[in-house]
């Protein structure tokens, strides 16, 4: 599974902490990030993650236009619902993307625990490689 994380940087410390707690599960698959969040992982972890730009720099677009292209299977974006962000247009469309392609996304710690209890039981095993289709569009 293709897998990308993002933290606003409030919330990077609950993603590390929360990454490093379910290595074991991550470390299967293939993991990308925005570049901040990916490379703090990867020194914290020693796993391999593919980094994107800085979200600000355009990384949460990078994610959402693979998530377009249908090559992410699974997103983690632990969001800071209490500072506005310089980028909040990007944020909003990456969220919108993983509706519109029905890509299973975690905000907080939350949901992300749900969602890794899904991949160690392979439930979203059936969504890899299918995404809805819409027309001619
Ligand atoms: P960052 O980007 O990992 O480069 O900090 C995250 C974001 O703010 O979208």
């Amino acid at each position: 599974m293709k897998i990308a994380l993002i933290a606003h940087d409030e919330k990077k410390d609950d993603l590390i902490n929360f990454f490093l707690e379910h290595q074991d599960v991550f470390s299967e698959h293939e993991l990308f990030a925005t570049g901040t969040t990916g490379r703090r992982l990867m020194k914290t972890s020693g796993l391999s993650i593919h980094c994107f730009q800085s979200g600000p720099l355009g990384g949460d677009q990078e994610i959402g236009a693979s998530i377009a292209r249908g090559e992410m299977d699974l997103i983690f974006f632990f969001r800071d619902p209490l500072t506005a962000q310089p980028h909040e247009p990007d944020v909003s469309a990456l969220v919108r993307l993983c509706d519109v392609y029905s890509v299973p996304l975690a905000t907080n710690i939350g949901t992300g625990t749900i969602l890794v209890e899904g991949l160690k039981r392979g439930d979203f095993d059936q969504l890899h490689g299918k995404r809805p289709t819409y027309g001619n569009h």
